[in-house]
């Protein structure tokens, strides 16, 4: 009886020991599935994020901080004063500065890092894709003429303001735009489902889309939607550093 007693003792220790105080940078859907799924393994979990999106979907699970740390130095820092055993990882694949920062806070720290980022979207045999580096290089390939849906999120868009080029413009993006575009549309929209993407498509008689390769299901559909109209899709990919990183 003692030893069934010591053995369950012993069990639950070990358990206790197990949990973690786990930081995760989010920001993304999988970021808040992580966060539930920590969560009910029992782990104490802090989700971070940056403070860009109105209204942000909060996870289920689990504690929530929004704002930037102050760079490395202040995110080693929060790392220790919260006691944080566990930094994930889980920002968007373009979210390059606070990946940065979060390496070399774990390193400052020696606190474990793990890295969760999607997997690129890869070409099907019926995508019209022009695949490019950066974003100058989208506008560059864009011919006079086009009507251009630009869906690569408002931090960026404004590159597309100063081109002497001429093509449509329909911007569009989650939250309303601080700067506008002389001339261009905006529409303030979530990612949709297929059907809708394509009928949003086809009213602007958009003949090029340009986003990033950002991977994951969620905004998979204007890929398809394209796909179904024959749309040409100007898609900026990640270097080859960060692909070796997902
Ligand atoms: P970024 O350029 O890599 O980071 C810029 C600064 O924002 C960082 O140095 C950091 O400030 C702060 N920051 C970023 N992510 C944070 C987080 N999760 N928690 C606390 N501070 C954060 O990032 P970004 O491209 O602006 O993206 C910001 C957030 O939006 C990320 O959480 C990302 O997952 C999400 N998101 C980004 C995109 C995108 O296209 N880039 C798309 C969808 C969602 P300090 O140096 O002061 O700590």
């Amino acid at each position: 009886m003692l030893k069934l007693l010591l053995s369950i003792v012993t069990e639950k220790c070990s358990l206790v020991n197990k949990k973690k105080r786990i930081l995760i940078l989010g920001g993304t859907t999988e970021a808040l599935k992580l966060a539930s799924k920590l969560c009910a393994e029992g782990h104490h979990v802090v989700t971070s994020l940056a403070g860009r999106t109105k209204n942000p979907t909060i996870p289920v699970g689990g504690e929530v901080r929004i704002g930037g740390f102050g760079g490395a130095k202040g995110l080693a820092e929060y790392i220790q004063k919260n006691e944080i055993s566990l930094v994930v990882d889980a920002t968007h694949p373009f979210a390059k500065q606070i990946s940065k920062n979060a390496k070399e806070a774990t390193k400052m720290t020696g606190v474990e890092l793990e890295v969760h980022k999607r997997k690129s979207w890869e070409k099907t045999k019926n995508d019209k894709w022009v695949e490019v580096q950066d974003i100058q290089e989208a506008v560059d390939r864009i011919p006079n003429n086009a009507e251009v849906m630009l869906a690569i999120g408002s931090q960026h868009a404004h590159i597309f303001g100063q081109t002497s080029k001429k093509f449509g413009l329909v911007v569009r993006q989650i939250n309303p735009p601080v700067y506008k575009i002389m001339g261009a549309k905006y529409i303030l929209s979530k990612p949709l489902k297929v059907d809708e993407e394509i009928e949003l498509m086809a009213r602007y008689g958009i003949t090029h889309l340009v986003c990033r390769n950002s991977g994951g299901k969620k905004s998979y559909a204007k890929i398809e939607a394209a796909r179904e109209l024959g749309i040409t899709v100007v898609i900026i990919g990640r270097s080859q550093e960060d692909e070796q990183e997902t």
